[in-house]
């Protein structure tokens, strides 16, 4: 069985073609500046990369254009287009209308344009994605796969927000999460790893990027998250200020003459480890700045690492203990400082991190960084969002 994997952007599209047998990636690549002039497909196949510049007016076009490459005679890694037997979509949020992968049908499209708005700048690029699929691909099966579907079971009294009960009722205000295809990817593989049943572990999961989510899973089921209504929530970001007192925030609207939608974008984009650091929302300059003396820099990465630290701590509570720490992504398989900064200082919890291993260069391969003796395992994984989304669509044929 093949599958193809979408990730639509308003403006890009991302693919992989995915062999389910063997689970190995046949070709992936993406589109860029859909809708604007200079649009360009990258594909990937055989170990070659082939590039290809052209303009592409709209998402139909793009998906159009992939598919072209993925059956061309050189580029391409099947012969026609019957080989694949399904589109797995990503979605970023759903709501309470979907909590987990779903066919996709007129009906389900519909349901799809009514929750628009609680992503707005992600969901109306998903829908593009299906709809253009769906025209160049009719009768194709075709699935969304959400990134809040992993945290849908966390219980009512960790989603809630302490706001009217009737209000969350009316407009379904509350935590949804994000990021929730890593953390079940790598909470799933950690147990692989580890040669035990997801039932049998509780772990924290702490997805690390330029967007960060830390997860708290029992037993192979995400009981708590630190994003909340929107990915602005949890720790501090690369440009989101993660957790605010409102308060606060209405204050600075006010000082800065600020309309509320202007202040949430300053949230979004201008805060963070930006913010605060003025150099860099990305940690690699972060880390070189700080290296180098840079004060901000190092305050930065000092409340990025505590605010991670205390989110592990809270969840080892909500979890009633721990057995495993996650890092992922970006930042969680590639800085070593960061991963050292969150476990050291909670050696009295059981976590103790070995910090020859900690310094591996990254290869791509599973890390185990805890020392001998250590009660809690530290471990390093690599995510992969794509492998998720086609396993939810393979086993929903
Ligand atoms: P997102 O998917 O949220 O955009 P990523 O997971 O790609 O983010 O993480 C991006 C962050 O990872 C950046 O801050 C970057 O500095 C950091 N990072 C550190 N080292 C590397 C590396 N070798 N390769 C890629 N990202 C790295």
């Amino acid at each position: 069985m093949k599958i193809l994997v979408i990730n639509a952007g308003s403006s890009s599209l991302k693919y992989q073609l995915i062999d389910m047998e063997t689970e190995e990636v046949l070709a992936k690549g993406g589109c860029e500046r859909i809708g604007i002039d200079g649009g360009k497909l990258t594909h990937k196949a055989h170990g070659q990369t082939f590039v290809i510049e052209q303009n592409l007016p709209d998402h139909t076009v793009a998906i159009s254009l992939v598919l072209k490459e993925l059956v061309d005679g050189k580029a391409g890694v099947i012969s026609s287009m019957d080989e694949i037997d399904a589109v797995g979509h990503r979605v970023v949020a759903s709501g309470e209308a979907f909590t987990k992968t779903t066919l996709v049908t007129d009906e389900v499209m519909e349901t799809m344009e009514e929750i628009k708005e609680l992503a707005p700048l992600h969901n109306p690029a998903a829908i593009l994605g299906v709809n253009a699929c769906r025209a160049v691909m009719p009768g194709k099966k075709m699935a969304l796969v959400f990134d809040t579907s992993f945290h849908a079971t966390m219980p009512d009294y960790a989603h809630l927000y302490a706001i009217d009960y009737d209000d969350y009722k009316t407009y379904k205000v509350r935590k949804y999460g994000a990021h929730g295809t890593s953390h079940k990817y790598v909470s799933q593989a950690a147990a692989e790893y580890l040669g035990k049943k997801p039932e049998e572990l509780k772990i924290v999961t702490c997805h690390l990027g330029n967007g960060s989510s830390i997860s708290a899973v029992d037993g192979g089921k995400c009981i708590d998250t630190s994003m909340g209504f929107t990915p602005l929530a949890g720790v501090p970001m690369g440009t989101r200020s993660g957790d605010i007192d409102y308060a606060a925030v209405e204050f600075l609207c006010r000082k800065k003459g600020m309309t509320m939608a202007e202040g949430l974008n300053y949230l979004n984009k201008k805060c963070g480890m930006l913010g605060v650091s003025g150099v860099s929302s990305d940690f690699r300059d972060l880390t070189a700045a700080a290296d180098a003396g840079n004060y901000r820099a190092k305050l930065a990465l000092e409340m990025f690492a505590y605010s991670c630290k205390k989110y592990v701590g809270a969840y080892m509570a909500a979890l009633g203990g721990l057995d495993v720490i996650v890092f992922t992504a970006g930042v969680g398989e590639n800085t070593p400082s960061v991963r050292a900064d969150i476990c050291h200082g909670l050696e009295a919890f059981g976590v103790k991190m070995d910090d020859k291993k900690n310094e591996y260069e990254n290869d791509g391969a599973i890390h185990d960084l805890s020392a001998r003796g250590s009660k809690v395992k530290i471990l390093v994984i690599p995510t992969n969002e794509e492998l998720v989304i086609a396993r939810e669509t393979a086993a929903l044929l």
